[in-house]
């Protein structure tokens, strides 16, 4: 079940690229083949040379054409496994990222942003490395050795059966060797960075040593780190050394086997009984039949590696999403159709007995109400930590509370579309956050419906229209002071020209001068507007209502 959502975006990717995916398997399939083909040519010619007979023509070209149109095949199935595993690791990608925008504020709180960013890019980058160097290159090479087998099976039986014993002993054999390797570099890259480490160590207190004598103690600390690393490359270079030999012995005994068989009268002739060309095609399949062999087990080490970052990808890609807002829609439908004007009525920010806890232990609002009628301002006021942001956070829907109701316009804020939310909301936090991208950016926020005359229009209400003229250029944060990108944020509160605003404490760290700027900014940007902020100050005569989150200050 779990398995689908990755198993559906990657054969979508697929059947999207129906073109590539063909082509890509027929170059498989082909270069398996165009693998197989030129032995037995060769055996051709030499059997002819043999009988006496001269080598047509057909024969040379032959041989020579489909050892080329093996390498040419061979080079388009990399291209095309690239394309494909490109298209592939591209539709994972967004499917992650559609996923992200769906995903509950919390998760951003558990997981950190770190092993977020790690699913997009080391776990789809293994997804990427699997299917290119793993699945396709096990297939294809898969299919090379099975298509040998069969055909030497063919030739020589004998041979064949020689071959079926030998095969899985040596794969055995390679595994245990590609292990070892593999755990060997591992200790050696340990060591390494323990080198690395103990190196700028020793030298930052190399005063120390020195004035307690310890020279001799830094000297053996550092002789055991680099002989583990000596250990751990000898043991590499003694794998390296053994592999290729037995390997190399293997197949010339292989093949001592059956030449000496084949020689034989009597019931061997039957089993290994070949003319001199079917010889020389079994010997030129045994020496190539080796080295799919190692590869494979190669492949085999890349897939079990890449697995992991699948298994997260699939994790990530099954965590639970925020509300969905069709349901949504559908459950408010026959409300607001049959109460229409009693809708109208709904006060514009509703909490009514709100009980919320962020880890489902320790409660941060219990029974908590408040209703903001429409052109009303209200101030949230408490002591640190009384839960002022996170009313904040329940309003745009980042968290939905445990207990009791929250309704924004009427509506279950979580449960808005993304493109409702801007025309419904403007929202300005305690510090300015950019966007990559031009001075245009940071008030549209990639939106396209906004036109350049509403980004005046909001920069002229806070005072910031010489703006107007850079809004192609490239936002540089160092272009503009602290205060600006507060004015900057309220333009792009604003631009959309939503009913609400929802502020959170914008004027912390700003000096009073500055504060009375952005206030006045601000005073022109709320007219006509509900607004909803969290502020330490009251502010003078602008004719707000006071809620207090948790207990009444003291001071
Ligand atoms: P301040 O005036 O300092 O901004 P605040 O009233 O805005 O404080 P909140 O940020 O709402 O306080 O936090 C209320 C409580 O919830 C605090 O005790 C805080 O530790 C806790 N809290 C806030 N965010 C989270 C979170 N993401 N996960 C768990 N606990 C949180
Ligand atoms: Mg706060």
């Amino acid at each position: 079940m779990k398995n689908n959502k990755i198993r559906s975006v990657l054969l979508g990717a697929l059947a999207a690229n129906l073109g590539l995916t063909v082509l890509l398997s027929v170059s498989i399939v082909s270069s398996i083949i165009l693998e197989l083909l030129p032995p037995l040519l060769l055996g051709r010619a030499v059997d002819s040379l043999t009988a006496d007979r001269m080598l047509t023509a057909g024969l040379c070209f032959g041989y020579f054409a489909l050892t080329a149109a093996a390498g040419v095949c061979r080079a388009v199935r990399e291209g095309l496994v690239t394309a494909v595993g490109g298209k592939m690791t591209h539709a994972l990608r967004s499917a992650m990222s559609r996923k992200l925008s769906r995903l509950p504020a919390e998760v951003f709180t558990t997981d950190t942003s770190g092993s977020i960013a790690a699913r997009f890019t080391s776990d789809a980058d293994a997804f990427e490395e699997m299917f290119s160097s793993g699945i396709v290159s096990l297939f294809t090479d898969l299919g090379t050795v099975v298509g040998m087998t069969v055909v030497i099976f063919t030739k020589s039986p004998g041979l064949g059966l020689l071959l079926l014993v030998v095969l899985p002993l040596l794969f055995v054999f390679t595994r245990q060797i590609q292990k070892r390797m593999l755990a060997a570099h591992g200790e050696n890259r340990r060591a390494i960075a323990k080198v690395t480490g103990f190196l700028p160590e020793t030298l930052s207190n190399i005063r120390t040593i020195h004035v307690f004598n310890s020279e001799r103690f830094a000297e053996e600390k550092y002789d055991k780190v680099i002989g583990e690393s000596f250990a751990a490359i000898e043991k590499t270079n003694f794998y390296d050394a053994v592999y290729s030999p037995v390997i190399l012995t293997t197949s010339a005994a292989v093949i001592g086997i059956m030449m000496t068989l084949a020689g034989r009268q009597g019931p061997f002739l039957a089993l290994f009984g070949i003319t001199v060309g079917t010889a020389v095609t079994v010997i030129s399949y045994v020496g190539k039949i080796f080295s799919p062999l190692e590869s494979i087990g190669m492949e085999i080490q890349t897939i079990q590696s890449a697995a992991a970052g699948i298994r997260r990808i699939r994790g990530f890609l099954a965590l639970p999403e925020r509300e969905s807002p069709a349901k949504e829609v559908l459950q408010e439908k026959p409300q607001t159709a049959g109460t229409a004007p009693a809708a109208r009525k709904e006060p514009v920010i509703a909490l009514r007995d709100v009980s919320f806890s962020y880890d489902g232990k320790a409660p941060v609002l219990s029974h908590f109400s408040m209703i903001v009628e429409k052109g009303e301002r209200v101030v949230l006021r408490g002591r640190t930590g009384a839960g002022k942001s996170t009313v904040f956070r329940l309003v745009l829907g980042l968290y939905t509370p445990q207990e009791g109701s929250v309704r924004l316009a009427g509506r279950n804020p979580a449960a808005l579309l993304p493109e409702e939310k801007r025309k419904l909301y403007g929202c300005v936090e305690q510090s300015f956050r950019p966007v990559l991208g031009s001075f245009r950016d940071q008030i549209t926020l990639g939106s396209t419906g906004i036109t350049d005359a509403q980004c005046s229009r909001a920069l002229s209400v806070v005072g910031l229209s010489p703006l107007e003229t850079h809004l192609d250029e490239p936002f540089a944060p160092e272009r503009l002071s602290h205060g600006q990108h507060q004015l900057l944020a309220i333009a792009r509160a604003i631009v959309t020209d939503p009913p609400v605003l929802l502020l959170d404490e914008i004027t912390s760290g700003l000096d009073s001068a500055t504060e009375k700027t952005v206030m006045e900014a601000l005073q022109r940007a709320a007219a006509g507007r509900t607004v909803l902020s969290v502020s330490h100050r009251a502010l003078a005569g602008s004719g707000e209502r006071v809620v207090f989150v948790g207990e009444k200050e003291t001071d």
